[in-house]
């Protein structure tokens, strides 16, 4: 694979910094936009909250050397002791309540990080509706997905959360500024010279730190792949019987290792410049002590503005890198806000057109040079395919593995559009029907059904939605697809939970669930083109006679399209079509195939053989 190379080792650039600056900011607005919407009593709390807690240190100072002035007063000329306590008591009042907004900001923090989040994921999944299953296939768009899912959710807030903090530091370094320029505009100066150096490197190695975070995505993917592969169950069998663990586990190790080699230089150079750039902040910082020292000496300053100095000095400095701090965090989630941005952005397809119905209710499908040919490869899975299906008959797709079975049905039910030629049902092309309107004319069952792990009856249900919680029709359905015996010896009937995942959970044999997803493909009364791919594979033969018997009854008046693999069931179709590597090869009824002696005939004979 691939990989962009890291980055080199020198120091920051810092020739490219304006540009980047600005993009801090990019999607500030969004993000605030988005808090705001979440909760307006909430941020407006906390922006009321920020100036309190930016101003009152300042307040405090101000107190302090007003004390110390007192202090010397009383002592010197021999003053009363009344103001000064005063003082202090005014002083602890003023601290009580910077206590109290800070704690009040970090519950105000708190309540919104919660609602934000889940805000958040909900937009997540929302957008992940709205996508076409060529975006899931995606492996790079998959990644989006991913990271967004991951780290992307706490962001928003994260940004909002820094911004109020910035803020909070200016509103403090200005209040600083008041009284610090009063000694010396020189003096304000030094304290913003003395933090810039810091923040640049840290700007710098935040946007690294996100390349870094960017370019693993598909490492961190193959991870989260073995760790689901060697601690589900649904693995666990084949894991052990081929003693895979180790090998998958040494692979999941490998990949810890790289990335941390890149993880630790990265720190490392971080730390380093960190500790360089600080250093240099100290002996500004300490230049500016001495030269306050000097002035008291001096007699320029009283003792108590000295003090007031020196404590706006340090705490000034503070303010300063804790602003350069929130700026470069507000950079890194920019940077990560980025990827959920991109992801809500994605173009997802137009809904199509909003026919509910075609101009020739009683044409059935119809494939007029059907081509297509799956994004990002460059062979195509079906070339060329015309094919007619009227009501009341059926089809049966048969060819060897990846001849284009199932692809012809995902371009049927427009999970793809084609990429040449056209299909359309009753006479309208299917791209300018209402996706909705057109899906619900369709009942499928996918040789990868589902497996939901919810009770039984919600898995029969979920093939139609207005029949979700409906018991009634999970019954008849049930009795269509042939899985009511076996449901009924279940503990709980329909109510039954399926799968491990949860408590009581029980698992069914590969018949069973195939049973349950048939049941499910019929839950769709309205649905007139019913498609089975490989259904009954994981049958018996008893259970196969039956559900194809039924089958057949069922079709009549609709469309049924089947793939198999099974002749003995191939064979009742009124048409059969042959797929080899994605054309047409043969098309016919049993008898004609069997007559004009070709692949179709080659195939069914050989499996009848097998079976004398
Ligand atoms: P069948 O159902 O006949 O076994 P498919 O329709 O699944 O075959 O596959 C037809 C061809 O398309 C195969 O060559 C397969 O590799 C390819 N293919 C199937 N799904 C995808 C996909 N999501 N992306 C890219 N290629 C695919």
């Amino acid at each position: 694979m691939a990989r962009p190379p890291l980055q080199s080792q020198a120091p920051p650039d810092l020739r490219r910094l304006p540009g980047e600056f600005l993009e801090v900011f990019r999607y500030g607005r969004q993000a605030l936009a988005l808090v705001w919407q979440t909760s307006h009593a909430l941020t407006v709390w906390l922006a009321l909250l920020t100036v309190v807690v930016g101003a009152l240190p300042a307040l405090i100072a101000l107190i302090g050397a007003r004390i110390v002035d007192a202090v010397v007063a009383a002592a010197n000329v021999g003053g009363a002791l009344g103001p000064v306590l005063e003082l202090v008591a005014i002083e602890g009042v003023v601290v009580a309540l910077l206590a109290l907004a800070m704690r009040a900001q970090a519950l105000a923090n708190t309540l919104l990080r919660d609602q934000l989040g889940h805000r958040v994921n909900v937009m997540i999944l929302e957008k992940a509706l709205t996508l076409d299953l060529e975006h899931f296939e995606d492996s790079e768009f998959y990644d989006r997905l991913t990271r967004a899912r991951r780290e992307a959710s706490a962001r928003p807030l994260s940004m909002v959360m820094r911004s109020f903090g910035l803020a909070q530091n200016l509103v403090q370094l200005v209040s600083f500024a008041v009284l610090l320029v009063h000694f010396s505009p020189w003096a304000v100066l030094l304290l913003v010279l003395a933090g810039l150096p810091g923040f640049i490197a840290e700007a710098r190695f935040s946007n690294e730190a996100f390349r870094l975070f960017r370019w693993r995505s598909a490492e961190r993917r193959m991870q989260a792949y073995l760790e689901t592969v060697i601690a589900r169950e649904d693995h666990a069998k084949e894991v052990k019987l081929f003693a895979l663990g180790r090998r998958l586990l040494d692979r999941y190790i490998a990949i810890f290792h790289r990335l941390y080699a890149e993880d630790r230089r990265l720190a490392v150079r971080r730390d380093t410049w960190g500790f360089l750039l600080g250093l240099l902040a100290t002996l500004v910082l300490y230049a500016g002590y001495a030269w306050v020292a000097v002035s008291a000496v001096r007699g320029a300053i009283s003792i108590g503005e000295m003090t007031m100095y020196l404590l706006l000095f340090r705490q000034g400095q503070a303010a300063v890198s804790g602003a350069l701090g929130a700026v470069s965090g507000l950079y890194e989630d920019n940077l990560y806000l980025s990827t959920l941005y991109e992801y809500l952005e994605a173009p997802s397809r137009p809904p199509g057109g909003k026919a509910t119905a075609g101009p020739l209710p009683g044409d059935g499908l119809r494939l007029e040079n059907v081509g297509f040919t799956y994004p990002g490869t460059s062979e195509p899975a079906l070339v060329d395919v015309s094919l007619h299906l009227a009501p009341g008959s059926s089809l049966a797709l048969v060819g060897a593995n990846g001849s284009g079975k199932t692809t012809l049905i995902k371009l049927l039910t427009r999970l793809y559009v084609p990429t040449t030629g056209r299909i359309l049902l009753d006479g309208l092309d299917i791209v300018d029907w209402d996706v909705e309107a057109l899906r619900a004319r369709f009942g499928v069952i996918f040789q990868d059904f589902a497996r939901y792990q919810m009770q039984v009856g919600e898995n029969i249900g979920a093939g139609d939605q207005s029949g979700f919680e409906d018991e009634e029709r999970w019954r008849v359905a049930a009795e269509q697809g042939r899985a009511a015996p076996f449901i009924e010896t279940l503990p709980e009937g329909y109510h039954t939970q399926l799968g491990k995942w949860f408590q009581n959970g029980r698992e069914l044999s590969g018949g069973q669930w195939q049973k349950v997803a048939l049941s499910r493909a019929f839950m769709r009364r309205d649905a007139d083109i019913l498609v089975l791919d490989e259904p009954t594979s994981a049958m018996d033969a008893q259970a196969e006679v039956e559900v194809f018997d039924h089958f057949r009854r069922l079709t009549q008046g609709r469309m049924a399209i089947l793939i198999s693999h099974r002749f003995s069931t191939v064979r009742l179709a009124d048409q059969i079509v042959v797929l080899d590597g994605g054309r047409v090869a043969e098309r016919g009824s049993h008898e004609e195939l069997m007559r004009a002696d070709g692949i179709y005939a080659h195939l069914f004979t050989l499996q009848a053989r097998a079976y004398q």
